[in-house]
């Protein structure tokens, strides 16, 4: 209960319940099959093993006929017994796609369990053929792997060594960090325009030729809740970040705005005028769509680290209450303002040790659990409706238009599941 004078912490002060054990995630080099959609000038090249090849394909469905900018470079087991040069290989292989497909301007040497085992030095291949192809081409490296990575986190490391290798710069400017489907993208920068703030620079960014800096004026909003390295990073080279809800449903969308609005002098008022049809649109599609969602239990595993956000829209805008929330990172300055809102504090727990996650799911019977694809399945057979988790990272669920849709996906199985019952009896 906060009393009056009193400002909120919601559950900024609940204590975190930390697992470790085996874990049922997408390791990071899943972030590919979106990243290289929001950089066409770019190709991620993994270097890997057929396990990799493999993911990725199952992962990009029917992606992979697409001609795709994105391949692997398969380890052989020459490689892996060191009877070979790995890092010729590397050379090889790069000169070989590289004489192949003009178009790339960008290449990213992304490592994976089986190089990182053998410690294959990428840092050192990506610095060789630098040399080689700059400035027409920029070679970059990060991590992808499970050892390392989890999921989403691919697109983390990936950010991370895109601002390593930017230069630096005093220009004043916001910089807006995550990627973004284009609708959407276009649709916050429309916002972004309309309450006053110019010159977005956007990381990633679309094409290598809007390369920037970054340095002490440099201002960042995130909107991606699972960048805990770039954030990182960016602090470290200078950079201010403005603390902020995630722009999901409506009251995350126009308190991230609003944040932004206040760090360049723009005041909330103005904010409000601009954005009042797009919130009362919002307001009244995420009232319609969350209807079964009132007063219902949700517990979230860990999967994206987009699970303490959603957990603040549900909460907050769709009248859930949370059981657990469960996120594969805890990062405090990124998803801080979002625990701040979060009222009656839910177990909040930080990494996973499935089994033990899996007793405390059928012990609390929530009605609603947010899960990975592997789960979901065999909980629907115990009778627990889910929603798989990884549908809210390839769908459009940030900003005003999108909060009904945000609602919508939850909503879902609630309603298919009264169908269903209904069609039974
Ligand atoms: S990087 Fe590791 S976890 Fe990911 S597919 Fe390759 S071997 Fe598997």
């Amino acid at each position: 209960m906060t009393t009056p004078g009193q400002i909120s912490k919601g559950c900024t002060q609940t204590p975190v319940l930390r697992e470790r054990g085996q874990h049922e995630v997408f390791c990071g080099l899943t972030s590919i099959i979106w990243l290289h959609r929001m950089m066409p000038d770019s190709f991620f090249l993994v270097v890997g093993s057929r396990t990799c090849a493999h993911l990725l394909q199952s992962a990009a469905g029917v992606m992979i006929f697409a001609e795709p900018r994105f391949g692997t470079a398969i380890l052989e087991e020459t490689d892996l017994a060191g009877m070979s040069d790995a890092q010729d290989e590397i050379d090889r292989e790069v000169d070989r796609l590289l004489s192949r497909r003009a178009d790339i301007r960008r290449l990213f040497l992304v490592g994976s369990c089986p190089s990182e085992v053998i410690k294959l030095d990428l840092a050192k291949a990506a610095e060789r053929l630098n040399a080689r192809y700059a400035p027409k081409i920029r070679v970059l490296n990060f991590t992808g792997s499970g050892i390392e990575t989890t999921f989403t986190q691919g697109e983390d490391s990936c950010l991370a060594a895109m601002v390593a290798a930017m230069p630096s710069s005093d220009t004043a400017g916001l910089v807006i960090a995550g990627g973004l489907p284009d609708v959407v993208q276009d649709q916050m920068l429309d916002l972004l325009d309309r309450i006053g703030v110019k010159d977005v620079r956007l990381l990633p960014n679309r094409s290598s030729d809007e390369e920037f800096g970054i340095g002490p004026n440099t201002h960042v909003a995130f909107v991606q809740p699972f960048l805990g390295e770039t954030y990182d990073i960016l602090v470290r080279r200078g950079a201010h970040p403005v603390s902020a809800p995630f722009p999901f449903g409506e009251q995350g969308t126009t308190a991230w705005l609003k944040a932004i609005a206040s760090r360049f002098g723009i005041s909330s008022d103005h904010v409000d005028a601009v954005t009042e049809p797009a919130r009362l649109r919002a307001r009244k599609a995420v009232a319609q769509a969350s209807e079964p969602l009132d007063g219902k239990r949700v517990f979230l595993l860990p999967d994206s680290q987009l699970e303490v956000p959603l957990a603040r829209f549900l909460s907050r805008e769709c009248g859930m209450e949370l059981v657990e929330v469960g996120t594969p990172y805890l990062h405090r300055d990124l998803v801080g303002c979002d625990l701040a809102q979060i009222a009656d504090c839910p177990t909040l727990s930080e990494g996973q040790d499935v089994e033990k996650q899996l007793d405390r799911v059928r012990a609390a019977r929530p009605d609603l659990t947010v899960c990975g694809l592997g789960l979901a399945n065999p909980l629907e057979a115990e009778g627990l409706a889910t929603k798989w988790a990884i549908e809210l990272v390839f769908s459009p669920i940030h900003f005003y238009e999108q909060a009904g849709d945000l609602a919508g996906l939850f909503a879902r199985p609630l309603r298919r599941r009264a169908m269903l019952q209904v069609a039974a009896e």
